[in-house]
């Protein structure tokens, strides 16, 4: 039986944007530093790498943004091709690395623990990823538009990020991407034949360098990133580290199917975390649905009884693997399953290959008054996925 509460999706926020800064480029600190400094509600990720000795000459700089609230993770010790690489060396590169920062930071007072990794120019495969998930619990790679929605679990060892470079994208691109984030514009006339926009959504950043230098096509003046942050603040996302976001996405499909014991006056619920690099703390924010239990109901954690936030919702601790509920009443006992419905597609339309609509049609078939050819047809429901399949006639 599902827990009888859900999990409020991106923390509160309609959507959630992670910027991630690869590299270990001492601008980073030098010129990023400040403007993190002066908005407290953004924090962001640094994936460092130890390639040109990076590592060790930054490490003050970068503790000092790991003890304001900022992510640190790891880029690999050389920032070599990993698929060149034998098991060995990828060891090396992957998981001693991660060991490797931790230690350099604490010399410089940052207790810092790496729970995300970013594969090196985005080069991953299934040898690699397996290495990556012994240490880490979220790789990033690159490419698409680098959103994420809230109840699609992503392959969390390959996270697609949208990439800053002055020569592809546009400062304005980068802002409408963080309103689409937002779910704010109009997106029903989007091409039906690409992803529709139908909710908030997590876009994952990647960056490099921060400077003025135009040499560079990777790197972004201050003043740009600084406007982007403060849209993303207008459009209220929830504007947090990599591992952040990761960790309460990943526990949202893990709590709303922990198990439930009966216990005096209520329920004691269990989960197991899904990952042993989890962040020490996962704050989740759960809200308890009333449909199936008594309003009164009230919720303990740690021997600790837990007050409702302003809005209802609680803020539970996940990775304490376990709360009672008091005052339940009695969840009524699931009713004898309804056969499902079988949801099925109720509209069919037909596009000719360049995506012009031509009009409805019945099924995956080509009316017979259209010529021979190949064409497209895209199948609409409700309660599924649209999907669209090439049909010859
Ligand atoms: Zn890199």
């Amino acid at each position: 039986m599902a827990a009888p509460f859900r999990t409020v999706p991106w923390n509160g926020h309609v959507g959630a944007v992670s910027f991630t800064f690869d590299d270990a480029y001492e601008t980073q600190f030098l010129n990023l530093k400040p403007l993190l400094d002066a908005m407290p509600d953004v924090h962001v990720t640094f994936f460092l790498t130890g390639f040109q000795d990076r590592l060790t000459k930054n490490a003050e700089g970068f503790a000092a943004l790991a003890n304001s609230g900022n992510e640190i993770g790891n880029h690999t010790l050389s920032h070599w091709r990993l698929p060149e690489e034998t098991d060995d060396e990828l060891e090396v590169e992957i998981t001693d690395f991660a060991d490797t920062i931790e230690a350099a930071l604490a010399k410089y007072g940052a207790d810092v623990n790496i729970v995300s990794f970013a594969t090196p120019g985005c080069e991953n495969g299934e040898n690699i990823k397996k290495v990556i998930q012994k240490r880490h619990m979220i790789n990033r790679d690159c490419g698409f538009d680098g959103r994420n929605k809230w109840d699609v679990e992503p392959d969390w060892m390959s996270l697609k990020a949208k990439i800053w470079s002055r020569t592809d994208v546009t400062v304005n691109e980068m802002l409408n991407a963080l309103d689409t984030a937002a779910f704010i514009g109009t997106f029903n006339n989007t091409n039906p034949l690409e992803p529709q926009i139908t909710e908030g959504t997590w876009l994952v950043v990647l960056q490099h360098d921060v400077s003025e230098r135009t040499i560079d096509y990777l790197s972004i003046n201050p003043d740009d990133i600084k406007r982007l942050f403060e849209r993303a603040v207008k459009n209220k996302l929830w504007i947090a580290p990599l591992g952040t976001v990761a960790a309460y996405q990943r526990a949202h499909f893990i709590i709303e199917n922990a198990t439930m014991d009966k216990i005096d006056n209520g329920y004691s619920v269990k989960w197991k975390i899904p990952h042993e690099r989890m962040p020490k703390s996962v704050p989740l924010r759960i809200q308890i649905d009333t449909t199936r239990v008594s309003s009164k109901t009230t919720l303990e954690q740690d021997g600790k009884k837990l007050t409702p936030e302003s809005d209802g919702s609680y803020i539970i601790e996940f990775m304490s693997q376990s709360l009672i509920m008091r005052n339940t009443g009695n969840i009524p006992l699931p009713k004898a399953k309804p056969k499902k419905a079988i949801a099925s597609y109720s509209k069919f339309t037909l596009y000719d290959l360049r995506g012009k609509k031509l009009g409805a049609t019945n099924g995956f078939s080509v009316p017979k008054d259209y010529p021979k050819g190949i064409y497209i047809i895209r199948a609409e429901a409700e309660k599924l996925p649209a999907i669209t399949k090439k049909v010859a006639k």
